[in-house]
């Protein structure tokens, strides 16, 4: 039987010292559901009371060789050994952003940043700074961060009304001014785009996109629609920034632009780089990088500090130079046929987004392609099933947000263990 004993003790304690018990809002699960972790292992993760889980979530995807990889946390403890921070550089920037650039052509030159969200906020202000504009464009249902720049999204009332939605701030403490400097499209709308850029383009510095919509069970961009994105903003002189912050090093060694074959002016990536230590960088076209050197204000305590970047040179050496991506891809296309012969037999309507290294699960003949259907669409089926699959050992997104990731780790037993699990929650 599944229990939470410790992990329910564990926040009714933290909960006295740290709001809602948890370090990001997201993690807090209710009052007798919040899971602790003692510690992960690969693709598994095991909580205070001992439960164990398959790992879907992978901390939203850094964890891309599995928890505590052997050789990754080595050439960590080895970058210990050089000191944390020295408001100095360091020879390894150099090693590391050489590879970065290797595997991502856009990646011309690159800076570091800690997360994804000081990433997106440097790539938006490099752009800015680059063009001399301040205005800038975003897609209904993208995340890029924690900043009020991109906490932004549609009325959700506003959307069932069928009318055109009002946009929204994420939440309480962020300014209203910041609206009149962004406008905001639907996703796989190039249309929509062209129309903005067209009368507004000589005040926008950049249309900021994710490939593949992350927060958004992982609804990928049309390959017609991310190309369009790039020739508008070409003809618009417009900067394209791609944030690749969760499928850069994941869906491909070039990460998402290397998969549609676009080209963006500015790229952001995070997660998978450091295989969970916190590093990020922000890459770009040779002459508008330069733009560090000429009055574009960047830096940071923490970048490139030591222990993240051993780590992620031990992690993007073995990304390039071994089977991991295709290894991982491979699973993912396994669970999703296991999924389907599981859901067929039973004339379940279901559908799969995204990429099968980073994919959501629909209970719909076709899934949605962009936020408005993503929001208004039906969820009742997919979260009983993960409210089943997760006491039995199966930790996968519980809210249908975020899609399931794989790393790895993930060998064949945890793929039989998962649609064992699955068929048998499919009935329940
Ligand atoms: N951009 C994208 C596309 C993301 O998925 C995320 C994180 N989910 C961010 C930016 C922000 O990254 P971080 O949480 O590391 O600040």
């Amino acid at each position: 039987p599944y229990r939470l004993d410790k992990s329910n003790a564990h926040f009714r304690k933290a909960v006295q010292k740290m709001p809602l018990g948890v370090s990001s809002n997201f993690r807090y699960w209710g009052d007798n559901n919040t899971v602790y972790v003692k510690h992960g292992r690969g693709a598994r993760v095991t909580d205070l009371d001992g439960n164990v889980y398959v790992d879907y979530r992978l901390g939203y995807g850094p964890a891309i060789l599995g928890h505590c990889h052997p050789e990754v946390d080595a050439a960590a403890r080895e970058g210990q050994q050089v000191g944390t921070v020295f408001a100095l550089g360091t020879e390894r920037e150099y090693t590391v952003a050489s590879m970065i650039s290797e595997m991502v052509p856009a990646a011309e030159l690159v800076r570091f940043s800690n997360s994804g969200t000081e990433a997106v906020m440097a790539a938006l202000r490099l752009a800015r700074g680059a063009t001399g504009k301040d205005h800038y464009v975003t897609f209904e249902g993208s995340y890029h961060g924690l900043f009020d720049s991109t906490m932004w999204t549609l009325d959700t009332d506003t959307i069932q009304e069928g009318r055109e939605p009002d946009i929204v701030s994420y939440g309480k403490g962020i300014p209203a001014a910041v609206r009149s400097l962004f406008w905001q499209v639907p996703y796989n709308d190039a249309q929509r785009l062209e129309d903005v850029l067209k009368k507004h383009g000589h005040t926008i510095a950049a249309v900021l996109i994710e490939p593949i919509l992350g927060n958004c069970c992982g609804i990928p961009s049309k390959p017609e629609f991310i190309k369009a994105v790039r020739e508008l903003c070409t003809k618009y002189g417009v900067l394209m920034i791609v944030d690749e912050v969760k499928t850069g090093f994941r869906v491909r060694r070039g990460g998402a632009q290397e998969l549609y074959g676009v080209k963006a002016d500015i790229c952001t990536m995070a997660k998978a780089v450091g295989n969970g230590y916190p590093i990020a960088c922000i890459g770009g076209r040779e002459d508008i990088m330069r733009n560090y050197g000429r009055g574009v204000a960047h830096g940071g305590t923490y970048t490139a500090q030591a222990m993240s970047l051993a780590a992620a040179e031990k992690t993007l050496t073995i990304l390039r130079d071994t089977s991991a991506l295709d290894d991982i891809a491979a699973y993912g296309t396994a669970m999703q046929e296991g999924m389907h012969k599981i859901l067929s037999a039973r004339g379940i309507p279901h559908s799969f987004t995204g990429h099968p290294s980073m994919s959501g699960l629909f209970f719909r003949e076709t899934p949605p392609s962009n936020y408005r259907d993503w929001k208004t669409s039906d969820y009742t089926f997919y979260d009983t099933l993960a409210h089943h699959l997760i006491p039995r050992g199966v930790m996968c997104e519980p809210d249908s947000r975020e899609p399931w990731f794989i790393s790895t780790a993930h060998d064949k037993a945890c793929l039989d263990e998962t649609l064992d699990t699955f068929e048998y929650c499919v009935d329940l």
